[in-house]
């Protein structure tokens, strides 16, 4: 099997990584939105109105549910638990299937998305945090950060581990070359309807449904272990992110690939991966060790102020 081997894939935990907080500082112009720059960011929204154009039928919808599914897919288990964590290993090959996939997503590239993520780990409800609900409320937290000028680059010194692969670095600068090509491929085999459900409305959703990561999952639900942030775990949040809904567990041991710690937390990009390990085509998965899953007596909720 053809490793990924210029990567030291020592078990690693986000506090570890090498990094670099100076763009990401907590200026008050970081509020600051550039409405036109963010156009097709609004214009993919307003398309979904061509629903009531193209009328509702199964084929369209099923293809948008599909589409959502994978490509939420790419973005948890390869944007996040790949190249965000490294929590397992896979080919050269496959990691550039994964940063496709989630590049699909419309979300940026896989190195911009690392990065940050790396940053929110290092700084998780702190000033300084790029999308706390605690310190800019919800709607901040949720899409406000992803339509300011200020992160618009990706911090590269903080994701020097996959920055060395050719691929990754050009899918990370013309990102949106897959989602553009899957908007053609909807567009070709299904006509309107394809383009409207499998493309425009499954990717709002998709939008929204990995938004609320950043937002809600630090605002609703329980809290089982006693970490620096707001980060909570909900059933809910872990249905609609195919897992990332358990996101106290994962603030509390982020080396984990897996988020739902015991068999009634469903994790479906956590079993997604089993099954391609039994492919070989993903191994080293990471899980939390016994000594954390014994950590787990419950905490009274503690209840935070909210901006916004
Ligand atoms: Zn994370
Ligand atoms: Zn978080």
């Amino acid at each position: 099997m053809n490793s990924a081997a210029a990567i030291n894939q020592t078990e690693i935990d986000q506090t570890e990584i090498d990094h670099d907080d100076s763009i990401q500082g907590a200026s008050p112009d970081r509020y600051r939105i550039n409405w036109i720059m963010n156009l097709p960011f609004l214009g993919m929204h307003a398309a979904c109105l061509g629903a009531f154009w193209v009328g509702i039928s199964w084929k369209p919808v099923a293809l948008c549910a599909a589409l959502y599914a994978i490509r939420m897919f790419g973005i948890t288990a390869g944007y996040h638990r790949y190249f965000s964590h490294r929590s397992y290993r896979t080919s050269r090959a496959f990691q550039f299937f994964l940063a496709w996939i989630g590049c699909s997503a419309l979300q940026k590239g896989p190195l911009w998305w690392a990065a940050l993520h790396r940053h929110h780990h290092r700084n998780s409800d702190e000033k300084e945090d790029v999308h706390s609900p605690l310190q800019s409320g919800f709607w901040w937290s949720h899409v406000g950060w992803i339509m300011s000028n200020k992160y618009e680059a990706t911090d590269f010194n903080v994701i020097k581990d996959f920055s060395q692969y050719p691929e990754l670095r050009w899918l990370n600068r013309y990102w949106a070359v897959p989602g553009v090509l899957l908007a053609a491929a909807c567009f070709f085999f299904m006509g309107w309807p394809g383009l409207i459900w499998g493309f425009f409305i499954s990717t709002v959703l998709l939008y929204h449904g990995t938004f609320v990561t950043n937002s809600l999952c630090h605002m609703l639900g329980r809290i089982r272990y006693k970490t620096a942030d707001t980060s909570r775990n909900s059933f809910i949040l872990a249905l609609v992110t195919l897992g990332e809904g358990w996101h106290n567990n994962h603030h509390y041991y982020s080396a984990s690939a897996r988020m739902g710690f015991f068999w009634w937390e469903v994790d479906i990009s956590y079993y997604t991966l089993r099954c391609l390990s039994l492919l070989g085509l993903v191994w080293d998965i990471k899980k939390p060790k016994d000594r954390v899953l014994k950590m787990c007596e419950p905490r009274p909720r503690v209840e935070t102020q909210y901006r916004g």
